[in-house]
């Protein structure tokens, strides 16, 4: 497998945050954010075993695995190799929402769906299919946000395009932005779908804890 890194840690978002979880960071990503806080992980990466990384998640006992990147999406096999082998673990996918979802999601897998806004330069390449494919219970769709009403009204659109489809939502501020101001707006739409979130690795860490 081509990762950047793997370690363990607390996930720091959607459906399982705070739980303790193994993280496997792929290898290259076909987007390019202009905010992207993991432009490490473009490159190549590193050649690891699927048996290191089994192993690995073995001894961490952590019932938890987030497959991330860049885009784990572009590793279609190690991603399906790994959830087959390891059916009694839950895994995260987390995905930028540019590629199709539906080959990876499995029993045993939510989809974490970081919809691009206009700001990050990316919208445009959002599979528009993937928001009819998301799983009430099971999969999120997450927005992060600088909080400008340009983003709220942006947000507020694909909320109201996908109503009653019964799956989370999830706010995410972007790291340093004034976060209350999101926090009160969220609770003002009533919405029991949403949920807010911060990034716990970024608070408790400044980064991530050490990987490969
Ligand atoms: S999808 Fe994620 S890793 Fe890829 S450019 Fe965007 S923020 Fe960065």
């Amino acid at each position: 497998m081509q990762l950047i890194e793997h370690y363990l840690s607390l996930q720091g978002e959607g459906l399982h945050s705070g739980k303790p979880t193994y993280f496997v960071r792929f290898a290259r990503c076909n987007l390019r954010c202009q905010w992207c806080d993991t432009s490490y992980s473009f490159g190549k990466g590193t050649l690891v075993s699927f048996n290191t990384v089994t192993s690995k998640i073995k001894e961490s006992r952590a019932k938890f695995v987030c497959l991330t990147g860049g885009e784990p999406l572009l590793h279609t096999e190690d991603c399906i190799q790994l959830m087959r082998h390891a059916p009694q673990l839950h895994f995260d996918i987390e995905t930028g929402g540019s590629l199709d979802i539906q080959p990876f999601q499995v029993k045993n897998s939510s989809i974490i769906m970081d919809w691009k806004l206009e700001h990050s330069g990316m919208n445009h390449k959002m599979k528009q299919d993937n928001l009819l494919y998301l799983r009430p219970e099971q999969d999120l769709l997450k927005f992060v946000t600088d909080g400008s009403s340009v983003e709220k009204s942006e947000i507020l659109q694909i909320i109201e395009k996908t109503k009653n489809r019964g799956f989370q939502i999830s706010i995410q501020p972007v790291f340093g932005c004034e976060i209350q101001p999101i926090a009160d707006w969220l609770l003002s739409l009533k919405n029991p779908c949403l949920q807010f979130n911060l990034q716990l690795h970024k608070l408790i860490w400044a980064a991530h804890p050490v990987g490969i």
